[in-house]
């Protein structure tokens, strides 16, 4: 059975990532099965048994990046969506965009996108799948445009900050801190850190509280206590490096 990875479920995600985290048991239970074929593990990363399925680490799921330099990834959104939810989504995209090579586009004739539609929880798949490509965004709950990068962040194929395999010199995981069945989502990945330094204000990185059982912090930054960890508004300017780095893009175009 191969990997993949599906992010920050709803709750999972919000909570992990502002700070302090309101744990009220109903979210952080909620949604650990996908569908039949794809659940959730450690939280935010699924298992699935599709034949599409396929490990994402590094440079293997990467967006196909055109001749002009520019990452397209198209994409739909659902009609569902209200005017107002349309134009937060696509903030969620400026975002990325402003400072990076990528760029997103309305579907046309592309094989590979991104179908972006109010299922339940906020959650994307980790880099290219290839064909259509799911990404969650419930409504209201994970239409905040922090979030909406984020999961886009996933989509470009980025994990969590804290998930990166040289953490422990950045960072303390304080595991008797953490929802006994949330242990998991505090694994490290064999993930490439592009030769950028750990990036504490990252979008992707997790809240100090997230996933505390009785409100002490689950995470504490090492040598300084003061350091803010995550936030859930906008990409930092690593966040934006580590896009261009892993593209190979040239920033001076953007
Ligand atoms: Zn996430």
């Amino acid at each position: 059975m191969e990997r993949i990875i599906l992010l920050c479920m709803f709750s999972v995600c919000v909570s992990a990532l502002q700070t302090p985290v309101n744990m009220n048991g109903i979210g952080i239970k909620a949604s650990r099965v996908i569908d039949g074929t794809t659940t959730l593990r450690e939280g935010d990363i699924a298992v699935s048994s599709g034949r599409r399925a396929k490990v994402c680490f590094a440079r293997s799921c990467l967006w196909n990046k055109s001749v002009d330099g520019h990452v397209y990834i198209p994409y739909r959104v659902s009609p569902e969506y209200t005017e107002v939810e349309t134009k937060l989504i696509k903030k969620g995209m400026e975002n990325i965009e402003k400072g990076t090579c990528v760029r997103f586009v309305p579907l046309t004739h592309q094989r590979d996108y991104i179908d972006i539609v109010p299922q339940s929880g906020c959650w994307s798949y980790l880099g290219s799948r290839g064909g259509r490509q799911t990404v969650s965004l419930q409504s209201p709950q994970c239409l905040q445009v922090g979030v909406i990068s984020h999961e886009f962040m996933h989509s470009l194929g980025f994990v969590h900050e804290q998930s990166r395999f040289d953490r422990d010199n950045y960072v303390t995981i304080m595991w008797p801190n953490i929802w006994r069945d949330r242990l998991r989502n505090f694994e490290k990945f064999r993930t490439e850190s592009l030769d950028l330094p750990y990036d504490y204000s990252s979008i992707m990185h997790f809240g100090k509280y997230a996933y505390s059982q009785d409100g002490e912090p689950t995470i504490i930054p090492k040598n300084s206590q003061k350091i803010k960890l995550g936030q859930s508004s906008s990409l930092s300017h690593l966040d934006k490096l580590k896009i261009n780095k892993l593209y190979n893009c040239d920033t001076d175009d953007n």
